[in-house]
């Protein structure tokens, strides 16, 4: 297919669910182009209205969890047993860092990314969390726009990046190892906060025993966490990615936990209140933006740090001067 030139051609394309127009209106939203900004925003803009009728899930987890074998097999399974078309995203941090990356590889979910009715996109490799953030949930938007209904955001368990996709999503599931320890799974209290759902990946063989008495383990230490504001008790399961045993018992759970976010309008409230802080999130990048290319910033700038570094004069007074003249 050709590429393509016009928003226009963009927007219908997405609409019809054509995989290649998807793919370079995605590419559009991650060009660093000059120009291309502007395009990218008129085509999400375009397409806003058909997107969010997704039912969008974040999964994380430690590298070797299990999280590309549980994606491609849930993924399968409810292509081929729900009839829904799947979409996988990744958020990469150390891809945005090095260039290099432990997610975004498309070969790792083999199933998926063969299947027609699923779409797999990796992470981008270039730029800060914060425009990762933005490009993965535009793509979000056009992935639902091109009739994704389920859109899955991957992201490496280790750090800031979870709390990015917990922002995005509308219910978000951490896997586990049992016997990994809290310390080797670098899972810090808050990610366990912000889990809806937990499940022990690998729980099969000889580990399956292992597995249960984590879930017991785990449930006790979650009790004593504050009672969730949003009423939701987070689920403790195992399964095994590998045999595909237990994962219809997590999915339920997610169902679960969209019924009960449905029931009392919690959903639409956390769609909210994320779209809200997303608008936030993107001043405070366009604002930085216009900061750093402004040219009397820019002038201005290298002797500032210096000054700042030598003590000569305070940060504050840095500041003013840097941004006095444009506020
Ligand atoms: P990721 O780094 O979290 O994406 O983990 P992978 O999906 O790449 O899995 C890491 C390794 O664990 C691979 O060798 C998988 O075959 C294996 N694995 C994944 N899920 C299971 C499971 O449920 N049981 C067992 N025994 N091995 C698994």
């Amino acid at each position: 297919m050709s590429r393509l030139s016009s928003t226009v051609q963009f927007v219908d394309g997405v609409r019809a669910g054509d995989r290649s127009a998807l793919a370079q209106a995605i590419t559009l939203i991650e060009s660093r182009r000059p120009g291309d900004r502007a395009r990218a925003d008129e085509v999400v803009s375009a397409l806003l209205p058909d997107a969010g009728d997704s039912h969008r899930v974040g999964i994380t987890g430690v590298p070797g969890v299990g999280k590309s074998t549980f994606i491609d097999q849930l993924g399968a399974d409810l292509i081929s047993l729900d009839n829904r078309r799947v979409a996988v995203l990744a958020i990469d941090p150390s891809s945005t860092r090095t260039g290099g990356s432990i997610l975004g590889d498309k070969t790792r979910m083999q199933r998926l990314a063969n299947d027609p009715a699923a779409f797999v996109r990796p992470s981008p490799t270039a730029g800060t969390l914060g425009g990762v953030a933005r490009t993965t949930r535009e793509t979000m938007l056009l992935c639902e726009a091109a009739g994704y209904d389920v859109v899955i955001v991957e992201t490496v368990g280790v750090g800031q990046s979870e709390v990015v996709v917990a922002e995005m999503v509308d219910v978000f599931v951490l896997l586990m190892l049992a016997g990994g320890g809290d310390q080797l799974q670098g899972i810090k209290k808050g990610v366990l906060e912000l889990a809806d759902v937990i499940a022990f990946n690998k729980a099969d063989g000889d580990d399956a025993g292992r597995a249960r008495a984590a879930v017991a383990e785990l449930q006790t230490a979650l009790h004593l966490l504050a009672p969730r504001e949003d009423g939701w008790t987070t689920p403790v399961v195992t399964c095994s990615a590998i045999t595909d045993a237990g994962l219809d018992t997590v999915w339920d759970q997610i169902e679960a936990h969209r019924k009960h976010m449905q029931a009392s309008s919690r959903w639409t409230e956390r769609r909210r209140r994320q779209s809200v802080r997303w608008m936030w999130s993107l001043v405070e990048d366009r604002l930085m933006e216009r900061f750093r290319n402004d040219s009397q910033v820019r002038a201005l700038l290298p002797d500032m740090e210096a000054a700042v570094a030598a003590g000569e004069i305070t940060a504050s007074t840095a500041v003013e001067r840097l941004i006095g003249g444009h506020t």
